[in-house]
C-alpha cells in the first residue's frame, strides 16, 4: 500500500507541474504581446533631422528641426514651409 501512496504522490506532483507551466504560459504570453505594442508606439515615426539656421521671427539664428515641408524653429516653435 505504501509503493501506491507514492505512486498517487507522485502523478500529483506531475499534474501541478503540468498545470503551473499552462498557468505561467497563459499568464506571461499577453505580457509579452504588449511589450512589442509598445516598443511599436515608442518606434519614432519620422527620424528629425536639426541643424542651426536663420529664424525669421526671432531675427537670429537658432536650432531648427527639419520636416519634408519645412522646418520648425526649437525655441519659438516657428515653423518656416519649404523642402528640407
Ligand atoms: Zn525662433
Amino acid at each position: 500500500m505504501n509503493e501506491w501512496n507514492i505512486a498517487l504522490g507522485a502523478l500529483v506532483l506531475v499534474l501541478s507541474l503540468a498545470a503551473g507551466a499552462l498557468l505561467s504560459r497563459a499568464y506571461f504570453a499577453p505580457v509579452a504581446e504588449e511589450s512589442t505594442r509598445l516598443a511599436e508606439l515608442m518606434r519614432p515615426q519620422e527620424v528629425p533631422v536639426n541643424d542651426v539656421c536663420w529664424c525669421p521671427a526671432e531675427q537670429r539664428e537658432t536650432l531648427h528641426a527639419y520636416h519634408p515641408d519645412g522646418r520648425e524653429c526649437w525655441t519659438c516653435r516657428t515653423f518656416t514651409p519649404g523642402g528640407a
